[in-house]
Parts: structure tokens; sequence; C-alpha cells
């Protein structure tokens, strides 16, 4: 293992390898640790097209389209008494899928081994145990081998992409600035199902949506053929369940009978693995980037996965990273400039998911139900992050983001799909809007400054 790196990059998961793949292939010295040994289990199976530019960037797509996953066409809704689809956007001229439904310990593993393949240093089975500091900013780590923590070193670097996911190294031990919202405190469910239906209507390989009296399921058809079904729901309701219930499994499955979308799915399906349970609470860290270091994927942020967003904003955040850093070395732009870019641009696509996934559980039409009532953003003040900039963020983030990278707009373009339903969300967000303030004129670049990709991935001034 190196003593020294120009980059160091904590995890490889999505965000990890995303970044040091692009960085390295910006012709950068990156360096990997990654504390599992890969392939390794993880949640997370429902992609968005929005990954698609991001990932192809990376030259690693054409592998992903190899492996055999799950075309997924979009998504279907059982949305209370409503029904309605997305339909992602078939991509280039060979219409080919742009969104996959994946085993993630098959895709993680493809990224970490790409990244390796375009030079970054990885190494597996090692975790970063402690950071050194010169003042605010970290500037070596100290790891051990996971399997043998006599085994240890140090790796001294100029710049940190912390993307150790949900634990959060920097966020959690130093910074202490993680916080969790009011709203979305959610507990998951899962479990994996043989012999499951096809769902009889919406896009081919969609994921499936269905409301339930206090929650809502997934169904993901993924390419072993199993069906991946998770419930989420209110932790209060949730724990007052188990107990009434006496365990996770009788609350997994009454929920299942009390929902005939999915329930019609399972009818002739065995369930193949135990119930897998994770407190999917949101949660933002109040910064997302310090002198010398950028925090990126779920060791920034976190969102409710009612719209199988965390993917997307680990790339996302990764390609941006990417651009920051790459500026600054380079010398285009100062370091404050570049991340108070990153911070700006990966905050708004945040928070614009934060509102559309609120306005998703607000569209659901039984409110009487409490778990449909507790996903509402609030007009108050909520996080320090006042909810009506937000919304108006959200439908003019749309073009401001357009100037900024070209990929934005496509992003935008298939998150929210070409057809839909005539019960599309959307609908709700902009009649919530006509209510408001009209949008201030949409600027061409933020703080003066665009993403671009010639001739290098970087941040430019407009
Ligand atoms: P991770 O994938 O968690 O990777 C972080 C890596 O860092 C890990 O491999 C870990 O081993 C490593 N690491 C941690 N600490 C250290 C250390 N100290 N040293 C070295 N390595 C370390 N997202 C979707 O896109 N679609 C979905 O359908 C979806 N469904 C979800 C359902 C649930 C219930 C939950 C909870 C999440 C869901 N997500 C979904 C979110 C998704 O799982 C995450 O957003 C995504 O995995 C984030 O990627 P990441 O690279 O930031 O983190």
């Amino acid at each position: 293992m190196r003593a020294t790196t120009q980059i160091l990059v904590i995890g490889g998961g999505p965000a990890g390898s995303t970044a040091a793949g692009l960085l390295a292939k910006e012709g950068f010295e990156v360096t990997l640790l990654e504390r599992d040994h890969f392939p390794r289990y993880h949640i997370g199976e429902s992609l968005l097209p929005s990954c698609r530019p991001i990932l192809e960037r990376l030259g690693v797509w054409d592998k992903i389209a190899a492996a055999g996953f799950q075309p997924k066409g979009g998504a279907y809704y059982f949305w209370g008494p409503e029904e309605w689809e997305v339909r992602f956007r078939p991509h280039g001229r060979d219409g080919s899928t742009s969104a996959w439904q994946v085993i993630r310990a098959d895709f993680d593993k493809i990224l970490l081994d790409h990244a390796r393949e375009v030079g970054v240093d990885v190494t597996e089975g090692i975790a970063v145990k402690k950071l050194d500091f010169d003042g605010d900013r970290p500037v070596a780590a100290h790891w051990a081998e996971a399997k043998n923590p006599a085994n240890t070193g140090r790796i001294e670097f100029d710049y940190l992409v912390d993307a150790s996911g949900r634990g959060g190294v920097m966020a959690t031990k130093y910074l202490k600035n993680r916080k969790f919202h009011n709203v979305f405190r959610n507990v998951a469910a899962w479990s994996y199902w043989k012999d499951a239906k096809e769902l009889d209507r919406g896009p081919s390989g969609a994921i499936t949506v269905a409301s339930v009296g206090d929650g809502w399921f997934w169904g993901i058809p993924l390419p072993d053929g199993t069906l991946s079904v998770g419930l989420v729901t209110g932790r209060d309701s949730f724990n007052a369940a188990r107990n009434e219930l006496g365990g996770v499994d009788p609350v997994y499955h009454k929920a299942i009978g009390d929902c005939p979308a999915i329930q019609q799915l399972l009818v002739e399906a065995e369930q193949v693995t135990e119930i897998k349970v994770e407190q999917d609470y949101s949660y933002a860290a109040e910064q997302f980037q310090g002198p010398g270091f950028l925090l990126a994927g779920d060791a920034a942020c976190f969102l409710d996965p009612l719209l199988s967003t965390g993917v997307h904003l680990g790339t996302y955040s990764a390609l941006i990273g990417t651009a920051a850093i790459g500026s600054v070395i380079r010398g285009e732009i100062s370091e404050t400039e570049a991340w108070d870019f990153y911070e700006v641009v990966y905050r708004r696509a945040y928070e614009r998911l934060l509102v559309l996934v609120s306005t998703f559980y607000e569209s659901y039409r039984g409110k009487e139900h409490h778990f449909f009532r507790a996903q509402q953003l609030s007009e108050k003040d909520w996080m320090g992050m006042d909810v009506q900039a937000a919304f108006d963020r959200f439908v003019t983030g749309i073009a401001d983001l357009e100037d900024t990278e070209e990929v934005y707009r496509r992003i935008q373009g298939h998150l929210l799909g070409d057809e839909s339903g005539k019960h599309n969300p959307l609908d709700n967000l902009n009649r919530v809007h006509e209510h408001k303030q009209a949008p201030e004129k949409p600027e061409k670049a933020i703080n003066g400054l665009y993403l671009s990709y010639e001739p290098q991935i970087g941040i430019r001034r407009a």
C-alpha cells in the first residue's frame, strides 16, 4: 500500500468507485480503501436512468449492459385508489434500456473492478480507522486490515473523498454534523421471493410501488428471477405492530395480506430469505465539504427510498466532486469556489428530490393515515432549510442546472419520465407551486460557475 496519494477515497460503493474511477481517468493518482471484500450484499437495487450518462462517461456502461441485469422500463404506482406509471425513455437510436434492476453485490463489484482497471489503487478488506488533521484539514488516514487488525498503516493525501456510506467517517466521527429529518422517520423490512408473478401492467421490468394502510411496498424484479419485496412504514407504527403481533415476520406478512397489488404477485411465490430490517431515516450533513475534503453519496445525505434515488445521488455527487477536485488541482479555480459549487449543486439536487418525495406522499388520497400525514414537509423552517425557497428552487432549478450541465437536464427528463399517467404527482407539485410566488429568473450558472466536460471534467467560469 502506498504511503502517500494525491486523492484518497474511503469506500468502494457506487459513490466511491465512480468518484475514484472518474478522477483516475482525469489523470490523478487515486487510492481507494474498502472495508469489505467484494462482492458484498447491499440494498438499493432499483436504478434511475440518470446514472447512465455518468456511468457512460466512466466507461463502465457496456460492462453493466453485458452483465445480464434486469432492464427497468420505469415504475408503476398503486397509490391509494389511484394508479399511474412513469415510463423511462429508452436510450439512443438503438432504443436500449436506460436503467436496470440490479443485484447490488454484482453491480458494485463491476464498478469497483472498473475503477481498478482505469488506474485506481484499490485495496479491499481495509478499513479507515482514524484521520490526522492539519487544523481542520484532513491530511492522513490510519487504516487496519478488517480480518487482521494488527496489520495497520498510514497514508497521506492531498484531497479526501469520504464515500463511506451510512457509516459516514467524517460526518459521524469528526464533524458530528449529520442531522436526521423529522419527516421520513421510517423503517424498511424486506426479503426475496422466487416464482413471483410479473406485474400485468406498466413498463416492462418496472419497480412496483404500492401503498398499504400505514406505508408502502416496493417490488423489484431481479435478474436472478427473485422479487425483492420491501415494506416501508413509520417507525412508531412498526414498533407498535411488532409488539402486538409478536415479531417482524408477522408485521411483514400481515402488510402483504393488506396490499392486494403485492399479494397478487406473490400468490404462487415462496419467500427464500429471512427478512432484513433497516431504519431508513433520512439525513443530511450540515455541510457536504470542508478544507481538503468532500462527502459523497450516503456519507453526505440519504433520502427515503420511495423514488430509488440513492445510487443516483451517489454517482451524481461523484461526478460533481470529480469536477471540483480536478479544477482545483489544475489551478482553474480556488478550492473555496469549487467546494461552494459542489455544496450548492449537490444540496439542491438533494432538496429537489426531497420535495419530490414529499409531494408523492402528499398526493396520496388516504390522508387519514398517520403515515402519509407524517411524510409532509411543512412550510416552516425545516432543518434550517426554507421549504418555500426549496419549492421555488425545485421548479427553477431544472432550468438553472440546465446550463450547469447537459447531464442534469437528461437526469431530470429521465427521472420524471416522458409519459405519465393522469395522476402524475408532478402535476400536484405544479399545483402547489401555482399558489406561490412566481419563480425568479433562472440563473445561467451557479455563482458564475458551471460544470463542463471539455477539455476535462471541471468547473468553469461562465
Ligand atoms: P455504500 O453503497 O453504502 O458504500 C459505502 C462503502 O464504504 C461500503 O462498501 C462500506 O463497506 C465502505 N466503508 C464504510 N466505512 C468504511 C471505512 N471506515 N473504511 C473503508 N471502507 C468503508 N438506492 C437506489 O438507488 N435504489 C433503490 O431501490 C434503493 N433502495 C433502498 C432501500 C432501502 C431500505 C435503503 C436503506 C436504501 C436504498 N437505496 C436505494 C439507497 C442506496 O442503498 C444507497 O443510497 C447507496 O448504496 C449509496 O451508495 P454509497 O456508495 O454512498 O454507499
